[in-house]
């Protein structure tokens, strides 16, 4: 007599997970007549919940468990999730063993599992037996997974930045960034990125949506329209090579502490200050509101380790001041002298932080004070 068709079915811990699977086998069976074994990969005795459940699977539903693994090495806060996981991982050779005699045995024509169990894909495809993801959630959930390499590709990019400065010769790059919160103006944003393709100096500029508010800050909308519809058309094209443009966020501590990193475009945020000082990059003040126009002020002026740019009579600062600023600071005789004095600068901020340094003292002094006081 021929055999019937039948499907191996892996769930991974929890009844949660087994139910819809049996409703879903019910009706490969009632209305297909295709059988399934269940292969049930666990960390010990199941409920009695678990179990008179298994124990009432209608004819041509088998189940069998596989032996329990162990989670002695797992520390007593492991998050569910993980255990979920792992105990699929640690039950494949078992798995596999026991897949390959129903294999022998059956007419087996595709192995399911749920969202934690894709790591039995292998078992399945090593048989010659077609895998399935059996996924009774929304539609939007499952395109919001199956979205989640695209993400994680879009995280990396930002660290792609940091290769594309491995790239680059020492010293040669402008990082451009207005903090956590600076925004422009449609208008100035258009003459930066004219500037910058001007001055034909590298470049690698963290870009936020225009915001035309006066305030310049983007503490409240925090929307990010696509790149391409506020940069001059085709600036990414002309710029590609020598020129970044990263969307929002980027790694500024490491962007600063990089050797291709060459100069700072800044907004005058003081933690951005003491970040570029810390790491020797001249810099060229562009402050946007709160306290940065006094800090500006200070490094131009006072430390002299930053040049302006003028801004025009229309408040706006134009590309061609945009592009002189630019190659004075990253070429010209004016930003060799900055580069040397924000040395002296950054070896008085080392020695601040040294074993010695005031720095340090102060903290050691209000520690043992706070230390005194219990
Ligand atoms: N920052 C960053 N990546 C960015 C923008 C900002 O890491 O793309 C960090 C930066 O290194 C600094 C802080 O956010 O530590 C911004 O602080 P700052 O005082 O310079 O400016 P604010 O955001 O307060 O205006």
């Amino acid at each position: 007599m021929e055999k019937e068709f039948h499907v191996a079915i892996v769930p991974s811990p929890g009844i949660g997970h087994l139910i819809p699977l049996v409703e879903f086998a019910k009706r490969l069976k009632n209305d297909h007549n295709i059988s399934a074994t269940f292969i049930i990969p666990n960390d010990g005795p199941l409920s009695i919940s678990q179990n008179a459940f298994l124990d009432s699977l209608p004819n041509g539903l088998a189940y069998l468990l596989l032996p329990p693994v162990n989670f002695d090495d797992l520390p007593p806060n492991t998050r569910i999730e993980t255990r979920i996981n792992l105990t699929v991982t640690r039950s494949l050779d078992s798995l596999r063993e026991v897949f390959k005699s129903l294999v022998a045995e059956t007419k087996m024509v595709a192995l399911f599992t749920d969202m934690f169990g894709t790591d039995v894909f292998d078992v399945a495809i090593e048989s010659g037996v077609p895998p399935y993801l059996f996924f009774p959630s929304s539609a939007m959930s499952l395109s919001f997974s199956f979205y989640l390499p695209t993400l994680d590709q879009m995280v990396s990019y930002r660290l792609d930045c940091l290769r594309w400065l491995d790239g680059q010769p020492r010293g040669s790059v402008l990082y451009i960034s207005f903090g956590s919160g600076g925004t422009l103006s449609t208008v100035q944003l258009n003459e930066l990125a004219m500037g910058l393709e001007l001055s034909k100096q590298r470049f690698l500029w963290v870009v936020r949506s225009p915001n035309d508010q006066s305030n310049s800050t983007f503490f409240d909308s925090h929307g990010q329209k696509d790149l391409l519809d506020f940069l001059p058309k085709g600036f990414l094209e002309r710029t590609q090579g020598n020129g970044l443009v990263v969307p929002s966020w980027a790694p500024q501590a490491q962007i600063l502490s990089h050797s291709s990193t060459g100069g700072f475009l800044t907004h005058c945020g003081w933690n951005s200050i003491l970040e570029t000082i810390v790491h020797g990059v001249p810099i060229i003040s562009w402050p946007l509101y709160a306290e940065q126009k006094m800090n500006a002020l200070y490094l131009t002026e006072g430390l002299k380790v930053a040049l302006r740019p003028i801004v025009g009579e229309n408040g706006i600062v134009g590309h061609l001041e945009i592009s002189r600023v630019v190659r004075g600071l990253m070429e010209g005789e004016e930003g060799k002298t900055i580069r040397s004095r924000i040395q002296v600068l950054k070896d008085s901020a080392a020695n601040v932080l040294g074993e010695d340094g005031c720095s340090r003292k102060t903290l050691e002094h209000l520690a043992s004070k706070l230390k005194h006081k219990v």
